[in-house]
Order: structure tokens, then C-alpha cells, then sequence
């Protein structure tokens, strides 16, 4: 049997979306799946949309999700050079075995008159076909085309319009009349290949087995699998990949819809295994109702005939969920020390001079409530600094409004007079002085603990209280305590 081939084949025009990424990732765990080779080419022939730094864009995209290409650019292969406008000789020797068996030609039409062509064309209310214009070197014999070559002018397949019937592993049996092979060009005047030509002679060469990429490639087949048989090349397997729908309505995922960049996700906080695994069950599941895999489970369940064949809708508030579930497996499984070393640049600015231990425990008592890591910046900033007394945080609250300022007072009073005194302060002792001061306060929880809660943090969140204390630590949690007392009696 053959050795599994895929492709990743990205342009270079921008940035990699995440509607754009999954073509890679399903290509990859094909090809772990079977021990075969995954590819990274960039296909770089369309100069106008080129976009300085896109390649490198893609590079750290892939890399950053653990989608390590075998051969392509940086690691080379048998197979190079992996940009196709690196590849121009051999788009044009292939270009030249079809001229000579008669099946292309060099059109010297100018542009003017193929305009005039479409335009008749519409007038008339018949398919634009370019094989119904064809020029006079289409019937001239390959050596007088063959010394045109040179003169700027592209060259074009010579298409015999008929049948084709063909499988694509997602889509099922497929079925077109002669109507729509037409002469596509291979070899645009600027002497680059178009992407119909230069994808079937790379695949080729490149040994790819499965040609995987989005559904919208579908309508050009047919004169795919007729350059497939003018160049004596066997068909691949072809899986074309459902869209990714927008978040309402049925269009596929774009820009316009906000579809951001992998890279944006990441500098957001979603890890990538997140990421990873969000994207690959966007479209795809193993027929249970497992929800959370590994890279490698992924590439263990995954199987080409469990793609579904319509659109998958995007959804920003699922990769959130992904990103906690892993948040939580990650320190579950691996511990808080491995879950902190992904937190680097993702804390306030005020914790860039705290001890290392007191980020680990911050991070210890909270990481099973953040949603992304970036969450760290707006959710812990007072464990490092004093948080700004702002009484009506407190004097507005829903629970305490109905506290007199007194009240208020001797809550405080009662509450720092206690805990200046106990000895052990730790999270178990802690949660047994706080509830025997609950009882003596004869509040309900949610009054009591709202206040001490507020007056420690003045956030709109922490986590749970006893927690929080043992983490801040016995002076900073009584020099709030005191601060906040002051402040209600000078009120
Ligand atoms: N260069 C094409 C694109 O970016 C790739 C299509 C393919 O995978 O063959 O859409």
C-alpha cells in the first residue's frame, strides 16, 4: 500500500483565520493516523494578493497548535522547493508535455477581445465557454506553439468536454455533464501557474494520496480530474471539507464575520490545545459523545468517513468552554507548577515584581473559573495591589444595603478583632473561623461574607473567601479590614 500523503496548501494572503486552519489540521491527523507524511506548501503564485509576512503567519500558526509539518518550508524534504513561485520550471514542463501531446496551446488572444467574447456571450444568454472562442494555435501543432513559449502569452488546456463521475470521500458519488470542462488557462502571462495547474502537478510530485480542502473546489473537478487524465497521472483520493458557517445565517465564515486570527485567540489567552481540539470537532466526531481529546486521541479516533458533509457553525462561546475544560485537565493532570508556566505575560502588571510561589497560589484558587488566561489580568489584580476603598460598593450592595452603617462597624470590629487573633491561618481554619463568625454576626451568608468579601478585594468577583484570605495572607487581609473600617466610620 501506499504511504498517506496530505497537504496543507495555504496562500500567503493574510492572516490564517479560523475558518481557514481546520484545512489543516484534518490533513494532519490523517497522516499521523496512518504514519504518512504531512506537507506545508504555500502556494504563492497570485503576486497581487501576496501579503508580506502571511507565510510566517501560517508557520507559527501550525506551530503553535503542535501541527508540525514533515516537509515544507524551514524543514525541507525530498520534495522541495515548497513555495510554487520557486517551482516555475516545473509548472512549465508539465505545461509542455500537454502542448505536445495536443492537449494545451498558447493563447495569443489580447484581453480586449476575450472581453468582447464574455460580453456577446451574455448578450446572447449562453454559458461563457472559452473552448467556443478557442484562437487559431489551439489547432496549430505543438512545435509551432511550442515557439511561442517565451512571448508572454499564457497557455491554456485543451479540453475534450464529457462525463465525469468521480467519489470524494465526504461528499459521496458525484456526477457532471460536458458543460463544464472548458480550456482553463495553466500558465498566466506573468509566466506563473494558475492554482487549477500548479496543485495538480505539485500533488503529483509530491506524492499526495488525499487531497483534502474546502468544499468550494468542488465545482472545478471536472477540469481537475481532465488535466488528471491529459497528464497520465492517477486520481488521488479527493475529501472535500464542509464549510465553516458564520455565526448566523448560511455563509461560510469569513473576515467580514469577525473571524479572527488563530494568532489573535492565542494572544487572547485560549491555549492551543484548546484550540486543537475546538477545531477538529467543528465538523467531525468519533460517534460517542466524548468532547474533550488530546492531539493524540484526536489523531487515534480520527477517521475521514466521520467528516460531515454540511456546514459547521462557528461558535466563539464553545472555544471559551474548550478553553476552561483544559484549563482545569491541565492542572488537574499535570499540576499547578505546569499550568503556570503557560500563564507568562498574561498577569496584571502589578504582580511583574510578586514572588513566583505567591502567583502559584493565586493562580491555584482561581484557575478553575477562568475562561481564558487573559482572565488572570482583569480577575486577580488585588492580590497585588491595595484595591481603591469605594464604599458604595458596599453601602449599595444588594445584600448589604439594608445594613446600617453601625451595623456595618461592628461587623468590621467583630471581624478584624478575630482575626487578628487566631493563630492558624490556614485555609481550613480559616473556613472554621469564618463560619463561627458568621453565626455570631446572626447575618445571613450571603450579607456577611458579601462584606468581608467586598471589603477585601473590591472586585466584582473572587474566589471563595476562606481562599482568598489564606492567599493574601493575615497583614494585607486586616490592613483592608481597618481601611474599610476607617472609612465607615469617617462616613
Ligand atoms: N491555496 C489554496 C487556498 O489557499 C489551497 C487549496 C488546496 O488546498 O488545494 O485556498
Amino acid at each position: 500500500m501506499k504511504k498517506t500523503v496530505t497537504r496543507f496548501a495555504p496562500s500567503p494572503t493574510g492572516y490564517i483565520h479560523i475558518g481557514n486552519v481546520r484545512s489543516a489540521i484534518y490533513p494532519y491527523l490523517v497522516a499521523k493516523k496512518d504514519g504518512g507524511t504531512f506537507i506545508l506548501r504555500i502556494e504563492d503564485t497570485d503576486q497581487a494578493r501576496y501579503v508580506e509576512g502571511a507565510t510566517e503567519l501560517i508557520e507559527d500558526t501550525l506551530k503553535w497548535l503542535g501541527l508540525d509539518w514533515d516537509e515544507g518550508p524551514i524543514v525541507g524534504g525530498e520534495n522541495g522547493p515548497y513555495f510554487q513561485t520557486e517551482r516555475k520550471e516545473h509548472y512549465l514542463e508539465w505545461a509542455k508535455k500537454l502542448i505536445k501531446s495536443g492537449r494545451a496551446y498558447v493563447d495569443d488572444t489580447p484581453s480586449e477581445k476575450i472581453d468582447e467574447y464574455r460580453k456577446a456571450d451574455e448578450r446572447a444568454k449562453v454559458p461563457y465557454l472559452y473552448r467556443n472562442h478557442r484562437p487559431e494555435n489551439a489547432e496549430k501543432s505543438p512545435e509551432k506553439n511550442l515557439a511561442l513559449l517565451g512571448a508572454g502569452h499564457p497557455i491554456r488546456f485543451k479540453t475534450i468536454p464529457k462525463n465525469y463521475d468521480w467519489t470524494d470521500e465526504v461528499m459521496g458519488e458525484m456526477h457532471t455533464g460536458p458543460e463544464v470542462c472548458d480550456d482553463i488557462v495553466l500558465i498566466k502571462k506573468d509566466g506563473l501557474p494558475t492554482y487549477n495547474f500548479a496543485h495538480i502537478v505539485d500533488d503529483a510530485e509530491m506524492g499526495v494520496t488525499h487531497i483534502m480542502r474546502g468544499v468550494e473546489y468542488l465545482s472545478s473537478m471536472p477540469n481537475y480530474l481532465a488535466l488528471y487524465e491529459a497528464l497520465e497521472l492517477p486520481r488521488p483520493l479527493f475529501v472535500s471539507l464542509p464549510h465553516i458557517l458564520a455565526p448566523q445565517g448560511n455563509k461560510k465564515l469569513g473576515k467580514r464575520d469577525g473571524a479572527k486570527s488563530v494568532t489573535e485567540y492565542r494572544d487572547d489567552g485560549i491555549l492551543p490545545e484548546a484550540m486543537l481540539n475546538y477545531l477538529a470537532c467543528l465538523g467531525w466526531n468519533d460517534g460517542t459523545e466524548k468532547e474533550i481529546y488530546t492531539k493524540e486521541e484526536l489523531i487515534d479516533a480520527f477517521s475521514i468517513d466521520r467528516i460531515q458533509n454540511s456546514g459547521a457553525r462557528f461558535d466563539e462561546v464553545k472555544i471559551f468552554w474548550y478553553n476552561g475544560q483544559w484549563i482545569r485537565r491541565i492542572a488537574d493532570k499535570q499540576g499547578i507548577d505546569t499550568l503556570f508556566t503557560r500563564t507568562e505575560g498574561f498577569w496584571p502588571e502589578s504582580a511583574a515584581s510578586e514572588p513566583e510561589e505567591y502567583k502559584k497560589k493565586v493562580l491555584s484558587i482561581i484557575y478553575d473559573r477562568l475562561k481564558t488566561l487573559s482572565d488572570l489580568r482583569t480577575m486577580t489584580e488585588y492580590f497585588f495591589i491595595d484595591p481603591e476603598v469605594n464604599l458604595e460598593l458596599i453601602t449599595g450592595n444588594k445584600f448589604l444595603k439594608k445594613l446600617s452603617e453601625s451595623e456595618l462597624v461592628d461587623l468590621m470590629t467583630m471581624t478584624i478583632e478575630r482575626l487578628n487573633d487566631i493563630k492558624d491561618w490556614s485555609e481550613e481554619n480559616l473556613q472554621n473561623e469564618l463560619n463561627a463568625l458568621l453565626e455570631k454576626s446572626g447575618k445571613k451568608p450571603a450579607e456577611y461574607f458579601s462584606l468581608v468579601r467586598i471589603a477585601v478585594s473590591f472586585a466584582p468577583f473572587s474566589p471563595a473567601l476562606h481562599q482568598t484570605l489564606t492567599v493574601l495572607g493575615r497583614e494585607k487581609v486586616l490592613a483592608r479590614l481597618n481601611k474599610v473600617r476607617t472609612a465607615l466610620v469617617n462616613n
